[in-house]
């Protein structure tokens, strides 16, 4: 890719990604013309085509939670000629169903004790790609272990990265924004990523990246139990639910993710791409405050 063309479509992939459009195809093309892009500096296609598993005959295995809502996230027609192997759609599987709910609860005294044994047992994380792609530091989470709210965004960006801290930058700031528009200090809630390595250039997670960090995500909310818990993105909310939905289907309503309540809203990113939609986002929030009895802070 020459000049500037490349960022300048990795800005129209992100916008669409917040538009809630993830999945790419090109006109005329093959099956094999996809898997010689791998290494491209923008695989678009490995996010919705991964596992190996041989699939034969043109059928494509709607593995996702739900297969028979296969047809609802797979809209966008493959363009595949009839003898070509047909790629494999990423398996989505929602947190509730990754893993029973533990039978014993960690209590609150505890927990603080219990995030700490899950960040030492990351320990130099090499398990996935994203340790090899120029992080600096693991971005576990931050906040409170006893929090009754939990935002859970993608993945570093360069300021996360650097501090080790998520939500640190410009977004970071818009999120420290909501919060207290909530009536809440940053401290109180707990904050974290679907992946916790940076991706490079800020791209989305790979699903290889977010289903081998999901064990960790997924053990810290059972640690944190939250009450609700807000899905910043369409990332974070596609892998938390494993639903391939737009953001605009998702919003409004309550979803259910380890025993708490979950909604879906914009992610601070796109927010001050296009503020525009801080209202929508703020509707969101409200719902969230309604449910867990919270009061805006009165107005100085
Ligand atoms: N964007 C995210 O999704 N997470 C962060 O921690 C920072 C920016």
């Amino acid at each position: 890719m020459q000049g500037d063309a490349g960022p300048q479509l990795r800005a129209w992939v992100e916008y669409f990604r917040d538009l809630g459009v993830h999945d790419f195809y090109r006109h005329g093309e093959v099956a094999p013309a996809l898997a010689t892009e791998a290494g491209s500096d923008l695989s678009i296609q490995s996010a919705v085509m991964v596992d190996a598993a041989p699939n034969r005959g043109g059928v494509i295995a709607a593995a996702a939670e739900g297969a028979a809502s296969f047809a609802e996230y797979a809209a966008p027609a493959l363009h595949l000629a009839a003898d070509s192997p047909a790629p494999q759609l990423m398996k989505l599987i929602s947190f509730n169903h990754l893993a029973p709910l533990p039978a014993e609860r960690i209590p609150p005294a505890e927990r603080a004790a219990a995030l700490r044994a899950i960040q030492d047992e990351i320990g130099d994380c090499t398990r996935c790609p994203l340790a090899y792609a120029g992080r600096h530091k693991i971005v576990f989470g931050d906040g409170s272990p006893m929090a009754r709210l939990m935002f859970v965004g993608e993945g570093p960006g360069a300021d996360e990265d650097a501090q080790g801290l998520p939500f640190v930058g410009k977004a970071g700031q818009l999120l420290n924004n909501m919060i207290a528009a909530m009536g809440l200090a940053r401290a109180e809630v707990y904050i974290a990523n679907i992946v916790k390595c940076r991706p490079p250039g800020n791209r989305v997670p790979e699903p290889v990246e977010a289903n081998t960090c999901s064990q960790f995500l997924l053990r810290q909310i059972d640690v944190v139990q939250p009450e609700a818990i807000v899905a910043l993105g369409s990332t974070a909310a596609i892998y938390l639910l494993g639903v391939r939905r737009s953001l605009s289907a998702l919003r409004g309503y309550w979803h259910t993710c380890r025993g708490a309540k979950l909604a879906v809203t914009y992610h601070p990113a796109f927010l001050l791409r296009d503020p525009r939609q801080k209202a929508e986002a703020w509707k969101d929030l409200q719902m969230v405050m309604a449910e867990l009895g919270l009061t805006p802070p009165a107005r100085k």
